[in-house]
């Protein structure tokens, strides 16, 4: 231990890596932290750890929406929470900066040793138009956005009487062939079809759940005839498994897939992609594939006290010698073992070197079946059901949480599921929205609810008249706005506004176009004078027909 002051330790991140490391310090070293020796601090954003394994429960309300939570304070007793966003990490002055609370100050941690257990991010850069139109499935907060979004557009389809609509309505895509793929589709599959008897005009057949996978058998982390027997099993059940189909991209109604195809759905869920935590892409130290390279005691080379476990991080299997995977059972195993060794460097005693070979691997498929390898065997249907929820109760931190969960299960078996929506969004403001060539954005006839801003590519407005079928008025770009003029009279559109290109929009809801027109002058003035501009028998940003020589006809969106 150090003369002067208590040597502080700082775990950032509340997830497995972060909170099981933080768990086993405050065993290693709970005298020396009760002495007043050694100060605990872990920085998280939220105040809970997520039992990620059950998420997929969430989406069929088969476990309640907390039971899948255990409170941080109640886990780690001994250890300093702070809850907040962290902003940066500074390995030179030994000191993270985590965001401001109620007042205006951000608060400053210095450490003497810093595990980073941060983990990935959901990121669907490079994908046109997943990060407006796509569901992430990681946090409970997914989780829940799922399960609402899902029984809203059942609600939908039962009172919408245009077949295209509902048919993208009642289509459920999931993108991902992993472990949280699967088990979220079977969820979202076994919810849907279940949910759907309780409204009066949707039929079972009318239901599509499709699957995506980039390779040729789902679950690639398992055994392939494990693999073979869940693909099967999910087809029987219903679901469209799409093999070798690739996620590119989605608008508002479809999802879009490499090569061309396109499916057309209100639901879409992408598992696949997680990038690196920016904070951890930010440090000044060795990355591979974007996770920081630890040495075999799990210690970030070149830079003493620092130390690093989870998905977040590159650790080397020193029994297998190939990087540890990015599951929950090794965060565990690994903030143990860093837990141990840095105990271990603070009384001179030997490190430990990480090896851990996986236990087994388990992934439910609903309906009380799974697949599992547990020590070499290979388990399927009920019995691997069974295993699972067996093992995942006994490693749900927190007895009140296996209580919950246990109960939880029981009454699922007996009752149906529930169909209530929570309305737990806030009023949307601003939203931002991706359109692929072609599309209409929003048509003439229409209610004008929103405001178009065009962030990038070029829109159409054209207008249907009699005799003359579609005229082009203008065409937009980067900039512009349009959509004013229905929002600002309330009444329907005058014209449709059509995607040139591929576009990406600003949409501003009447709500708030409202409260910046009303408090905001000059945007006022400049509104009214576009609207004036636009109102006008040819003006000079309308645009006649090809080969028209009559002026265009004063006509907005
Ligand atoms: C749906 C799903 C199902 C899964 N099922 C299984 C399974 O069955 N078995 C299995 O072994 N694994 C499973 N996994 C994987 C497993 O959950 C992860 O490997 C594990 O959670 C990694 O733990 P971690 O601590 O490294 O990262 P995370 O759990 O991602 O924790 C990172 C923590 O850092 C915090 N954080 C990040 N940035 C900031 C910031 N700027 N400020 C403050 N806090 C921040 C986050 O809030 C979070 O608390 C599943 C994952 C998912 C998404």
């Amino acid at each position: 231990m150090k003369g002067d002051g208590p040597t502080r330790i700082l775990v950032l991140g509340g997830g497995f890596g972060g909170v099981y490391t933080a768990l086993s310090l405050e065993k290693l070293l709970g005298r020396e932290i009760d002495r007043g020796e050694v100060e605990l601090g872990l920085v998280s954003r939220d105040n809970y750890i997520v039992f990620q394994p059950m998420l997929p429960e969430v989406i069929s309300g088969s476990i309640g929406i907390l039971d899948t939570i255990t409170p941080i304070r109640r886990l780690c007793p001994r250890t300093n929470l702070y809850t907040r966003a962290i902003e940066s990490i500074d390995t030179k002055r030994r000191r993270v900066t985590a965001a401001a609370g109620f007042g205006s100050q951000q608060l400053a941690l210095p450490y003497d040793h810093l595990v980073i257990a941060l983990g990935n991010v959901t990121s669907f850069a490079g994908q046109p138009g997943l990060p407006e139109h796509a569901l992430p499935f990681k946090y409970l907060g997914d989780a829940l956005v799922l399960r609402n979004h899902a029984i809203h557009v059942l609600e939908e389809a039962d009172i919408e009487r245009d077949a295209e609509m509902r048919r993208s309505l009642l289509t459920f895509v999931v993108a991902g062939g992993g472990f949280s793929g699967v088990e979220a589709v079977a969820e979202l599959n076994d919810f849907v079809r279940a949910a759907a008897r309780s409204f009066r005009n949707l039929a079972p057949e009318e239901i599509k759940v499709v699957l995506l996978h980039a390779g040729d058998l789902i679950l690639p982390e398992l055994p392939a005839s494990l693999a073979s027997f869940a693909q099967r099993l999910l087809a029987k059940r219903g679901v469209e498994i799409r093999l070798n189909a690739r996620l590119a991209g989605a608008t508002g109604d479809a999802a879009l897939l490499e090569g061309g195809g396109r499916i057309p759905t209100r639901t879409l869920v992408s598992t696949v992609p997680s990038g690196p935590n920016p904070l951890v892409s930010a440090l000044p130290c060795r990355k591979e594939r974007g996770r920081l390279v630890t040495d075999e005691h799990l210690q970030v080379p070149d830079h003493p006290g620092l130390w690093a476990v989870g998905d977040c991080a590159l650790i080397i299997d020193h029994q297998t010698g190939r990087p540890s995977p990015p599951t929950a059972q090794h965060a565990v195993r690994e903030a143990r073992c860093v837990a141990h060794n840095i105990a271990a460097t603070l009384r001179g005693a030997a490190r430990r070197t990480f090896a851990f070979k996986a236990l087994g691997k388990m992934g439910a498929l609903g309906h009380r079946s799974a697949v599992a390898e547990v020590f070499g065997v290979k388990v399927s249907g009920f019995l691997a059901w069974w295993l699972w929820r067996t093992v995942y109760l006994m490693k749900l931190p927190g007895l009140d949480r296996k209580i919950r969960v246990a109960v939880d299960w029981t009454l699922d078996l007996l009752l149906p599921p529930d169909i209530v929506q929570l309305r737990t969004e806030r009023s949307v403001g601003i939203r931002r929205e991706h359109f692929e060539p072609g599309e209409v954005i929003c048509e003439e006839g229409g209610h004008g609810d929103w405001l178009y801003i065009v962030v990038d590519g070029e829109v159409d407005v054209v207008k249907r008249l009699p005799g003359r079928g579609e005229v082009a008025l203008r065409r937009l770009g980067r900039g512009d706005c349009f959509g004013e003029i229905a929002l600002l009279g309330d009444h329907v559109r005058t014209a449709t506004a059509r995607s040139a290109t591929a576009v990406n929009v600003l949409a501003v809801d009447r709500d708030a176009f409202q409260a910046l027109f009303s408090s905001l002058p000059p945007l006022r003035n400049f509104f009214e004078r576009l609207i004036e501009e636009r109102m006008m028998p040819g003006s000079p940003g309308g645009q006649a027909a090809p080969g028209d020589r009559t002026p265009a006809p004063a006509s907005a969106v």
